[in-house]
C-alpha cells in the first residue's frame, strides 16, 4: 500500500498524524499557497501536479494505491481532479469531508452561493465587515469600498490588498470564542463574511456573531462530483484497512 494524501487542512493533518503511527507508506500533498506550511510526519511534496493527467501521471510513476482527498470544502478543482486521475488509475479514492456549519436559532445567516453573491448582499451604507474568506478571493469586495473590511490571513499578503478600506489580522487558527469575541468587538465589526467550510477550527467566529447578534452573510459550498466520503479519520483509516485485506 502507497497512499497519497492530498492536505492543506488541519483535518488532513490528523490523518497524517494516523497514517505515520500506523507505519503506512505515505506521501503528503501541498498546493503550495502558504509561506510556511505546517511540518508533517510524511515525506511531503508541494505544488500542483498540472490537471487531471498531471495528477494520472504522478499516480502511476508514485505507484500510489490509493488517494485521501483531505482538502479543504472550497479546493473544488484539486478535488473533481483527483476523482478523474482515480478514475483514469483505477485508484480507489476516499474524500474526508468536514459537516458543514448549520445555524441554529439565534443565528442570524443569510445564505448566498458565490464569493461574488456575498459582496451583494452587504448593506449599501458604510459597514464593518470581518471577511473570513481568505486571501485569494478579495477582488469580489473591491467595489463594495464604502465598508471597512478585517481579513485574517495566514500570512501577510506579498502585494497590495484590492480592498482601499481594510486591516490585516495574521494568525492560524484553530481559533477560540474569547479570542474571536475580542476581535470582533475590538474592530466595531457588524457584518462577518464566511464560508461554509465547517470543522471546528474556524467555528468560533460564528459563535462570536450568535453571541453579539451579528449577521452571518454565508457562503454555501460548492459541488464536487460523488465520490466514496468519510467524516472522520477513524473511517478513512477503517477504510484503509479493509482495503488492504480485500487486496484493492
Ligand atoms: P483548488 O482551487 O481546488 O485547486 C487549484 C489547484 O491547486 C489544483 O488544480 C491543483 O493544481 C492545486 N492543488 C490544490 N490542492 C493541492 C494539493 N493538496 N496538492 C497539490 N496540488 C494541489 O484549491 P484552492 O482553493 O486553491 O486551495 C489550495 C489548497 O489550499 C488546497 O489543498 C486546500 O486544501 C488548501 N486550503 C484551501 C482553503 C480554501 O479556502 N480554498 C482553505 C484552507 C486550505 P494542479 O491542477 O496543477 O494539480
Amino acid at each position: 500500500m502507497r497512499v497519497l494524501l492530498l492536505g492543506g487542512t488541519t483535518e488532513a493533518s490528523h490523518v497524517a498524524r494516523e497514517l505515520a503511527a500506523a507505519g503506512i507508506a505515505a506521501v503528503f500533498s501541498y498546493a503550495g499557497r502558504t509561506a510556511d506550511p505546517v511540518a508533517q510526519p510524511l515525506p511531503t511534496r508541494v505544488g500542483g501536479f498540472g490537471g487531471v493527467d498531471g495528477l494520472a501521471d504522478y499516480l502511476r510513476h508514485e505507484r500510489i494505491t490509493h488517494v485521501i482527498d483531505a482538502t479543504h470544502p472550497f479546493a473544488s478543482q484539486i478535488s473533481s481532479n483527483a476523482i478523474d486521475a482515480c478514475a483514469q488509475t483505477a485508484t480507489p479514492l476516499i474524500a474526508y469531508v468536514r459537516e458543514p456549519w448549520v445555524a441554529g436559532p439565534d443565528d442570524k445567516w443569510q445564505h448566498v452561493c458565490s464569493v461574488e453573491e456575498a459582496a451583494t448582499a452587504l448593506p449599501d451604507l458604510p459597514a464593518k465587515v470581518f471577511l473570513g474568506i481568505g486571501k485569494q478571493h478579495l477582488r469580489a469586495f473591491a467595489r463594495q469600498s464604502q465598508h471597512f473590511y478585517l481579513l485574517r490571513l495566514v500570512d501577510a499578503p506579498a502585494t497590495a490588498l484590492p480592498l482601499p478600506n481594510a486591516e490585516i489580522v495574521v494568525a492560524r487558527g484553530p481559533f477560540t470564542i474569547e479570542g474571536d469575541l475580542e476581535l470582533l468587538r475590538a474592530h466595531r465589526i457588524t457584518h462577518i463574511v464566511a464560508r461554509n467550510a465547517g470543522g471546528e477550527g474556524a467555528k468560533a467566529k460564528l459563535d462570536a456573531a450568535r453571541a453579539l447578534g451579528l449577521p452571518v452573510i454565508m457562503i454555501d459550498r460548492p459541488s464536487v462530483p460523488e465520490r466514496r466520503t468519510a467524516q472522520s479519520v477513524d473511517q478513512v483509516m477503517r477504510w484503509l484497512t479493509q482495503s488492504a485485506c480485500l487486496g484493492v
